[in-house]
C-alpha cells in the first residue's frame, strides 16, 4: 500500500479563488447536518464557504466520512479517534486507521480532554499513537484540547509533532499557550465562541495571535454563533466568526478570509489556485 498522503495525489479542487473560506472543522457526517447535507452545502457555497474539513471521531464513522469525500469534491476527510472515544483504540483499529489516514488531509481529531469520563491514560495512549502515525505518514494533526494545554504541548514536543504541525481546534486557552503551540508548528483555530456575548479568552486570541497563525472553523453542529444560538450550527455561519475577527482586529473581512484560508491551505498542504 502506498503511504503517499491523499492530498498529494488528490484530483479534487477544494478551494475557490481568494476571498472564499474554508471551514477547518465541521462534522458534516453527523446529524442533523448529514441528512440535510445538499441544502447545508448549498447554503455554505452561497455564503462563500468553499472547503470543509471533516474530522473523524470514531472508527465507525470513518467509512461515512470517506463516502462523503468521494461524493463531494470540496469535503476534505480526516481520520482519527476523539479523546472521548480513546478506549476504542487497539492494534486492529490502529491498522484500520493507517489505511484510512493516508486517504485524508490530516489525522484527527485527537488530543486530551479531562472533562470526559475516559481515563487520561487511555486518552494519552491513543493520542500518542495517532501522533506517531501522523509523523510516519507526514500528515498534519487536528487537535482537540480542553484544560490540558501544558500536557498536550509536552506530548507534542516528545512526539516531535512539529515535523507535521496541524491545527489546535476550537482553541480555548490563553494567548501565551497559543504562542507555545505556534512555536510547535500549530495554527490556532477560532470557532463561533468568539461571537458569544460572554466570550473572554477567544477575544484575546482573536486580537493577539498573529493572523498568519489563525484559522477559522464552525465545529458544526456545535458552537453556534451568538446570532443563531439555540439552533444547530452549520458551515455557512463561519462568516459570523470571520466578521467578528475582522471587527476585533480592525481589518477588512476580505483580509481575514484570504489569510485564514491561505493558512489552512498551508497547514494542510492543499493544492492551491484550483477551482
Ligand atoms: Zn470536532
Amino acid at each position: 500500500m502506498s503511504l503517499m498522503p491523499y492530498r498529494q495525489k488528490c484530483p479534487h479542487e477544494y478551494i475557490g479563488s481568494d476571498g472564499y473560506l474554508i471551514d477547518s472543522h465541521c462534522h458534516l457526517d453527523l446529524e442533523p447536518l448529514k441528512s440535510g447535507l445538499p441544502h447545508i452545502l448549498q447554503e455554505a457555497y452561497a455564503a462563500g464557504v468553499h472547503g470543509f474539513v471533516v474530522p473523524g471521531v470514531h472508527p465507525e464513522g470513518w467509512p461515512r466520512i470517506s463516502a462523503l469525500a468521494v461524493e463531494h469534491s470540496r469535503i476534505m476527510p480526516a481520520f482519527g479517534i476523539h479523546p472521548m472515544h480513546a478506549e476504542s483504540m487497539n492494534d486492529q483499529v490502529c491498522d484500520h486507521l493507517l489505511k484510512c489516514a493516508v486517504q485524508g488531509v490530516a489525522i484527527g481529531e485527537t488530543g486530551l480532554d479531562p472533562a470526559y469520563e475516559v481515563s487520561l491514560v487511555a486518552q494519552e495512549r491513543a493520542f500518542r499513537e495517532q501522533l506517531r502515525m501522523a509523523v510516519t505518514c507526514g500528515l498534519p494533526v487536528l487537535i482537540h484540547c480542553r484544560r490540558a494545554f501544558q500536557r498536550v504541548a509536552a506530548i507534542l514536543r516528545e512526539e516531535r509533532a512539529h515535523q507535521v504541525g496541524g491545527i489546535m481546534h476550537a482553541f480555548s486557552g490563553s494567548p501565551e499557550m497559543a504562542r507555545e503551540f505556534v512555536r510547535l508548528g500549530f495554527a490556532i483555530s477560532i470557532s463561533g465562541t468568539v461571537t458569544w456575548n460572554n466570550a473572554v479568552k477567544p477575544l484575546r486570541i482573536a486580537r493577539e495571535v498573529p493572523l498568519e497563525h489563525l484559522v477559522l472553523e464552525t465545529d458544526a453542529p456545535d458552537m453556534t454563533p451568538q446570532r443563531y444560538r439555540g439552533v444547530f450550527n452549520r458551515p455557512a455561519w463561519i462568516m459570523e466568526t470571520a466578521q467578528r475577527v475582522a471587527e476585533i482586529r480592525g481589518i477588512p473581512l476580505e483580509d481575514v478570509a484570504r489569510i485564514t484560508t491561505d493558512n489552512v491551505r498551508r497547514i494542510l498542504r492543499l493544492a492551491s489556485g484550483s477551482a
